[in-house]
């Protein structure tokens, strides 16, 4: 049986994208090779944009936990500046998002296969893919939405990525004190060799999610334990945050190799790329949710009004690089030596740099989201 369209991945923007072809009659599969959402490396940050996507599809956040997030913070060296942030925000696990996620797919009719793997997708005729799964069976359609994240086809990998970024992920249960001053803020640390950002989650717990070049961290033997000891140390406000915190996962999550500021340049007919597939923003910024939700909904439409898709491609890639250029920018301010040095002497108008840094590295937001629906 074939269906109008194969989606390989069944994260934020694979879903996002089966729910909207779905819900406009279009006969979906999903192939996600998970068979039951997991925790992700993410810092779990919503912004505005996303927000307003996560309600488009249906998906209340403040039904699920999250937790509204007004401000965010700088922290480097011995120095922490705030400031509020010029949009809403929340957070919530991934694990959490993923599964609603994926339950709305279900409704909307997908048909959504789990704990399967694609292994390969090619053509089965000049207007047919085909993907082979990990069992050896195929599935085909003539347009297939590419959306496995971090994680490359064979035959339509992405870039290696220069710096070799390692990322780790830990929730933490913080001491009392500490919870409290974290409440309401995403906090951005910086250290040699890059950068971490800890904010709360739903449950009553943080999630320190940091990432750094591999020459760095082989600095610290490759191990987390010296690594979290390194970072509290180039970091003191790290330090104090976690004095008398519990971690709550038996090691961190971890990925490595993320090819940041990476936007694909081109695609092949009938194949639409979209979230990580389509560009990988610096973490920092908190926006790949936003971009991959919003890279769904614009391959959609430009699938319903039968734009080829290279053309589509092309146009995403315009779309996003003015931002994408003012992210990279920014981090390479982040990750260097001399701009670290000076910055605790600039913060006193961080605060204002923050609030358009901000929203320049923002894609345009379409319609507001009632605040009701930001965080319980
Ligand atoms: C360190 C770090 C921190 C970040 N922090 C934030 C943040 O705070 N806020 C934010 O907005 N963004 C953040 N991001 C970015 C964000 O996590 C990603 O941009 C977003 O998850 C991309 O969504 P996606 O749908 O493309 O990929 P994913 O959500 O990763 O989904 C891809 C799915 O495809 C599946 N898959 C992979 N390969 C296959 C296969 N062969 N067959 C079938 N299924 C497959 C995977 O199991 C996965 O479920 C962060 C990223 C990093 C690295």
């Amino acid at each position: 049986m074939q269906d109008e369209v194969l989606i390989v991945g069944g994260g934020v923007a694979g879903c996002a994208a089966s729910i909207a072809l779905a819900r406009r009659g279009r006969s979906v599969t999903l192939i996600e090779r998970e068979p039951t959402p997991r925790h992700k490396v993410c810092g779990e940050f919503l912004s505005g944009e996303a927000l307003e996507d996560l309600h488009e599809l249906g998906i209340h956040v403040a039904s699920l936990g999250a937790v509204s997030i007004d401000y965010v913070r700088l922290a480097a060296a011995r120095r922490a500046a705030e400031a509020p942030l010029p949009f809403p925000a929340a957070s919530l696990t991934r694990k959490a998002l993923d599964t609603a996620l994926i339950a709305k797919a279900i409704d909307a009719g997908v048909r959504v296969e789990r704990g399967r793997s694609v292994q390969a997708l090619g053509r089965a005729a000049s207007d047919v893919w085909q993907a082979t799964l990990d069992d050896g069976t195929t599935r085909e359609a003539p347009t297939v939405f590419l959306a496995t994240g971090k994680h490359d086809l064979r035959g339509h990998a992405r870039p290696q990525d220069p710096q070799r970024w390692v990322a780790f992920k830990m929730y933490f249960r913080l001491a009392p004190k500490q919870a409290a001053e974290l409440a309401g803020a995403s906090e951005l640390m910086l250290y040699r060799g890059g950068y971490g950002g800890i904010q709360p989650v739903e449950g009553g717990i943080a999630n320190l999610c940091c990432v750094v070049q591999q020459r760095y961290l082989a600095r610290s033997a490759n191990r987390w334990g010296n690594f979290l000891a390194r970072i509290q140390q180039d970091c003191p406000h790290l330090a104090m945050r976690l004095a008398g915190a519990e971690p709550l996962l038996a090691k961190p999550i971890a990925i490595t190799h993320i090819p940041y500021g990476y936007i694909r340049r081109t695609t092949e007919n009938g194949l639409y790329c979209i979230g990580d597939q389509a560009a990988v923003i610096p973490s920092f910024t908190g926006d790949g949710i936003s971009i991959a939700l919003h890279t769904a909904r614009c391959a959609v439409a430009s699938y319903l009004a039968a734009e080829p898709a290279p053309l589509f491609q092309a146009k995403l890639r315009s779309a996003l690089q003015p931002q994408m250029r003012l992210a990279e920018f920014a981090a390479d301010g982040l990750n260097n030596s001399l701009a670290r040095a000076v910055l605790p002497f600039c913060l006193r108008v961080w605060p204002g740099v923050m609030r358009v840094t901000a929203k320049l590295t923002r894609i345009a937001q379409q319609t507001a989201v009632p605040a009701e629906a930001v965080a319980g």
